[in-house]
């Protein structure tokens, strides 16, 4: 692995840093949680901006509509855009980050040329229903039955934590299609239009307040073959490639904000005196040294998957999902210890991360999921079941 900047990566490095400059001071900030359209245009607006920029789908590759940048310059844009305090992916999160490079990967032309331009212009909106009661960590126990008629499927069931199920416009689906198969083998992977008939969406509140994520109940909803991605009753091979993008590559931008959020907490702890405790240094300097392990395996991580691993990430993605979802969860353990009382009376933001931390050893696979994984796959060890 090679990721020092060459010339061409340290002037990329320095044009992206100047149009950041240019139009960072001049964006509005992002609507309140809970106001979802204007989260959602908020979003697509931005998206926009990037595309218009050339800095939409960097990563992506160039038949796929994106710009085929090398590990390195992706590592630059998500560097420079969180330092810079750039908008988060917010609504985008699904389609740039895994359905986007799954159908880039599995789908066919006429699949990548519907699909793709609109999730890189911002114009589309996905969200990953995978998830539903009983079937999440064991997610191969999916009920979601997809019958076919004629040139479709009539598709029912029910979904959940289907986040921005709200403001979506597709979904990508995972459906059973032959119920008689082994349970991995009978599934298959759709792309679903949110405002078919028979779609309802149902919000559901978190602790943290917002409603990010919903129940989707299916109800003889038509879908057309044409719109399964890969080989009817393939669909679980599509989804580990969706899985390795969403544990691998998905959270690396947040690396970087978590380490712009640790220096606003030293800096914080010197104003109010928390610096004088040095259990609680010992503790900052602990997590200062953990942000930088993750970064560099972030940078091992997508250098393997575009060098080695045709595009997708490996099983370096286990790893970085198990280590930091739980380094941000100490990471605003952290900040309850430095803020004390003010930040639950002054800034609702940290009681927001801090809650909001809790669910990241959860979602996309929980803690002992990935361990499993690391376990059987990486260090051999028998299956547990
Ligand atoms: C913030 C957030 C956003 C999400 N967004 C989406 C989304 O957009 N789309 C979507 O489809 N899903 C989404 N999810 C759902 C998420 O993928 C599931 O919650 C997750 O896979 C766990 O499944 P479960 O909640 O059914 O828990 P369960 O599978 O019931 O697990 C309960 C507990 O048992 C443990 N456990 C279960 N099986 C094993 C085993 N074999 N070995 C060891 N331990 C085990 C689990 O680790 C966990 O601790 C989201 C979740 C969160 C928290």
């Amino acid at each position: 692995m090679d990721l020092s900047c060459t010339e061409e990566e340290e002037e990329f490095r320095a044009r992206l840093r100047r149009w950041l400059g240019e139009v960072l001071p001049k964006l509005p900030d992002r609507p309140a949680a809970d106001d979802w359209p204007g989260r959602r245009a908020y979003d697509t607006a931005w998206q926009r901006m990037l595309y218009d920029a050339g800095y939409a789908g960097l990563h992506w590759p160039v038949d796929a509509g994106g710009r085929g940048a090398t590990p390195t310059q992706h590592l630059i844009f998500l560097e420079e855009t969180e330092r810079a305090g750039a908008p988060y992916v917010g609504a985008n999160f699904v389609g740039l980050l895994h359905a986007g490079p799954t159908i880039a990967a599995e789908g066919d032309a006429a699949q990548r040329a519907r699909w793709l331009p609109p999730i890189l212009r911002g114009e589309e909106i996905w969200c990953q229903g995978f998830s539903e009661p009983d079937a999440g960590s064991d997610l191969a126990a999916l009920r979601t039955r997809a019958v076919r008629d004629g040139a479709d499927y009539l598709v029912t069931g029910s979904k959940i934590w289907t986040s921005h199920a709200q403001v979506a416009d597709w979904c990508e689906l995972l459906v059973r299609t032959d119920p008689s198969a082994a349970r991995h083998r009978g599934i298959s992977w759709l792309a679903m239009p949110m405002d078919a008939p028979g779609v309802t969406v149902r919000p559901l509140r978190t602790l943290a307040g917002s409603a990010e994520f919903a129940e989707v109940f299916l109800d003889e909803v038509r879908i057309p073959a044409a719109y399964r991605v890969g080989a009817e009753n393939d669909g679980w091979r599509v989804t580990m490639v969706t899985l390795s993008f969403e544990r691998g590559t998905a959270f690396v931008g947040e690396v970087v904000a978590c380490r712009r959020v640790l220096a606003a907490l030293a800096r914080t702890a010197r104003d109010n005196g928390r610096w004088d405790d040095p259990e609680l240094r010992r503790r900052l300097g602990r997590l200062s040294a953990w942000f930088t392990a993750l970064w560099r395996l972030t940078q091992w991580n997508v250098s393997q998957a575009q060098h080695g691993g045709g595009g997708v990430p490996g099983a370096g993605a286990s790893v970085f999902k198990l280590s930091f979802s739980q380094a941000r969860q100490e990471l605003y353990e952290a900040a309850a210890e430095v803020l004390g009382g003010y930040a639950l009376d002054a800034d609702r933001e940290w009681v927001a991360g801090r809650l909001t931390s809790l669910s990241y050893t959860i979602a996309a696979g929980t803690s002992q999921i990935q361990r499993n994984i690391l376990a059987e796959r990486v260090l051999g060890l028998p299956k547990g079941r």
